[in-house]
């Protein structure tokens, strides 16, 4: 429990008058009538980031193939400029991270990198609560290696199904094991991994170990270079609000500079030497060496002005904000929903949770439906989870305070039994 809670509006209230960050919260579009809590699968618009997207719509305007040189955010430096924007939000330094690709394409590029089976040592380490597409592209790259899934990913087990235990992954680094790759945050539970601890132990087995960041970037600190982590991945449009569909972006530890990429393009070229047109690669000497080809301008723009407001918010703010948003909402579930069939699969230990709350319940899809009907926007994970994101840059604690209300209504109305018990086909 914080220390003084009162499950009053006043207490809401209060929380807000002291907020350091509030004033964030009008720099976003936030439909009025509407609590959002999913901006940890799609983060809201800023007026920063769409006027840096209509500044960049104005070069190409006014430039033509030129805005890769000249205007506001010449687009042929922007991928760096934004790794460089991104670095101190991942602890790394500002060759260390390019913005670029996708998740999913870059945990494919960085395994086909940094996976080399050789002898016995031919088993890739991940675990069975990680993310579906992470699954799916860790088993594919083992398909070309010519080697068998079903033999080859060990998927580390859950002992409750919503947490991992750093204890049983390091167990099952053995002398098998060529590379791991885990989550920094689980997407259900919001588990943040012992990173540190789990990097020290991979490296101690000689093992090559890399992060999906997804959850975690934007709302908690890292210190990957600090760590020694290989490599990480991760998307821009959750926590860092870059818009749907946004560029995602890489970490590479420099002592990984000299690897060549495992698939190589002319955008990861050295950029004095990429329009010589050379037919052998040259490759930057920074993680912009991981870029393909041409780099999705108009899906980049919007991060610029999104990244500056994490800048003067400060990662460490953020987060504060962030464990007390979370804290709270806990503690109103507990007082205000005592006894109706919920339970918080989220960490109560500060050092273990990370941006979102995970609230279990049976019912959970049809009071999702519920709860999108009274103007609060959740989001709902099969086959029981209501995942709730208070967002330190734009939610209010009033706001946590009124969406705990409504669940405590729709619960004693039995709002939710006109709604069938089923996913919608986007969840
Ligand atoms: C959101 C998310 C993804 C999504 O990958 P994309 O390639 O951006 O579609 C992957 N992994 C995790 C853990 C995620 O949370």
């Amino acid at each position: 429990m914080m220390s003084e809670f009162l499950p009053t509006l006043e207490f809401a209230k209060q929380l807000d008058e002291k907020d350091t960050l509030s004033r964030f919260r009008e720099e976003f579009y936030l439909k009025p009538g509407t609590i959002y809590m999913d901006g940890n699968s799609l983060g809201l618009l800023s007026k920063r980031a769409e006027k840096t997207l209509l500044e960049t719509l104005e070069d190409w305007k006014q430039y033509g193939i030129d805005g890769w040189t000249q205007g506001k955010h010449p687009w042929f430096y922007m991928s760096e400029e934004l790794g460089k924007k991104l670095a101190p939000l991942v602890g790394a330094s500002e060759e260390e991270v390019i913005v670029t690709g996708s998740t999913t394409v870059n945990l494919h590029q960085l395994v086909s990198t940094f996976y080399k089976p050789e002898g016995k040592r031919t088993k890739i380490l991940a675990d069975e609560l990680n993310f579906p597409s992470d699954i799916y592209a860790l088993q594919s790259q083992l398909r070309l290696h010519g080697l068998d899934p079903d033999t080859h990913l060990i998927r580390v087990k859950s002992r409750d199904g919503r947490y991992l235990d750093e204890e049983d992954l390091i167990q099952a680094m053995t002398d098998e094991v060529a590379l791991v790759v885990l989550p920094t945050i689980l997407y259900r539970s919001g588990q943040i991994l012992d990173m540190k601890r789990l990097t020290e132990a991979a490296h101690k087995k000689g093992i090559i170990i890399g992060f999906d960041a997804c959850h975690s970037a934007g709302s908690i600190p890292h210190y990957f270079s600090e760590w020694d982590v290989d490599f990480a991945f991760w998307c821009n449009y959750k926590h860092l609000n870059g818009g749907p569909g946004a560029v995602g972006a890489l970490f590479v530890n420099r002592k990984h500079f000299n690897q060549l990429p495992g698939m190589t393009g002319w955008f990861g070229s050295n950029k004095e030497k990429q329009f010589d047109m050379e037919h052998t690669f040259t490759p930057a000497n920074s993680a912009g060496a991981f870029q393909i080809g041409t780099p999705h301008v108009l899906s980049l723009a919007p991060l610029i002005g999104s990244l500056d407001m994490f800048h003067e918010a400060g990662i460490e703010r953020i987060r504060e904000k962030s464990l007390k948003l979370t804290q709270y909402l806990m503690d109103l579930i507990e007082t205000e929903l005592a006894g109706m069939g919920f339970h918080i699969g989220s960490p109560r230990e500060e050092e273990r949770r990370g941006g979102h709350v995970s609230l279990e319940h049976e019912e959970a899809a049809r009071i999702c439906k519920s709860l999108k009907e009274n103007g609060v926007i959740p989001d709902f994970r099969a086959p029981n989870i209501i995942r709730l994101a208070p967002v330190a840059l734009y939610t209010s604690y009033q706001e946590v305070w009124e969406v705990v209300q409504i669940l405590k209504t729709i619960m004693t109305e039995k709002q939710y039994e006109k709604f069938k018990n089923e996913r919608e086909v986007v969840a």
